[in-house]
């Protein structure tokens, strides 16, 4: 029975490879259909699909979408979406830049600290739709709160800083209507990111599944056994597709492999069918 692995990054998000890298070792690891899943972005898909046409691999369509839930980072995997879809390419945008409403939170933050600037003086500045924290950063020295931009991110605009906001991402079910309507199979990614316990995640699963949810990664790189057999226990109690895949990334996961991550991942390929129907009949 050949492998599959519907987790993969390239260079179009943070991965090190480009999508012909990727390809290439997963012809090495005999993998017989992938996705590439790359954090919100579909950029590196009508490539990987050229070169699998070449190499006799299935390329499936695929992206992963953060979304906050609570104070968790929650990954929503997508296959076999329709990814020319306007809207969603203009959602992803939105995600990647998630500028527009994170710049005043970041000016409210200032104000409270006895800051006095206003998101119109940061505006006129930059001259541009496209405004960032270095826009900010200027209006701070030109006022003398600071003497440099560096010193701003240090004391105000940098992760952990003063006035830093996170940057904003979507509910899971945002992410879920998103992939739903563009056609997409919405799966959670490495359930074990929901820091629950199993009674837990079955909760967690049961609301995402009334928001569109359709499955659930149960092959994971990084998951024990005694995992991977709760979460096909949650997958079968509520009728979810069961998915799985490396995670692969490179250089930055230097341990995790295409196709076997770190040497005991087999996804069946006999997954790929009921993922398939549920796309056609979706
Ligand atoms: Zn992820
Ligand atoms: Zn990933």
């Amino acid at each position: 029975m050949s492998r599959i692995d519907l987790h993969l990054h390239t260079t179009h998000s943070d991965g090190s490879l480009p999508p012909a890298g990727v390809l290439a070792l997963a012809k090495q690891a005999g993998v017989s259909a992938l996705a590439i899943t790359d954090h919100d972005i579909v950029d590196g898909i009508p490539e990987a699909i050229k070169i699998g046409a070449d190499l006799g691999i299935e390329v499936i369509p695929g992206i992963e979408i953060s979304s906050r839930w609570g104070d968790a980072e929650l990954h929503i995997l997508g296959y076999f979406l329709d990814w020319k879809d306007q809207a969603l390419n203009r959602r992803l945008e939105q995600v990647r830049t998630g500028r527009h409403r994170r710049n005043p939170q970041i000016i409210e933050k200032l104000n409270a600290l006895g800051l006095a600037l206003t998101y119109q003086e940061v505006q006129e500045l930059a001259g541009t739709e496209s405004v960032g924290r270095p826009h900010i950063a200027r209006v701070l020295m030109q006022k003398g709160y600071v003497q440099s931009a560096k010193e701003a991110f240090d004391r105000y605009l940098a992760e952990g800083a003063a006035a830093y906001v996170p940057r904003e991402l979507p509910d899971p079910a945002e992410a879920i209507a998103w992939l739903r309507a563009a056609r997409g199979i919405p799966v959670l990614a490495h359930p074990v990111w929901a820091k629950q316990d199993e009674a837990g995640l079955l909760k967690l699963c049961e609301k995402l599944k009334s928001e569109g949810l359709m499955g659930i990664e149960v092959h994971y790189s990084t998951h024990k056994p005694q995992q991977t057999k709760d979460y096909l226990n949650i997958a079968t109690r509520l009728d979810l597709l069961v998915t799985g895949g490396s995670d692969f990334h490179g250089v930055t996961k230097p341990d995790i492999e295409v196709g076997i991550g770190r040497g005991g991942l087999k996804v069946p390929s006999k997954l790929l069918e009921p993922l398939r129907k549920a796309a056609t009949t979706s």
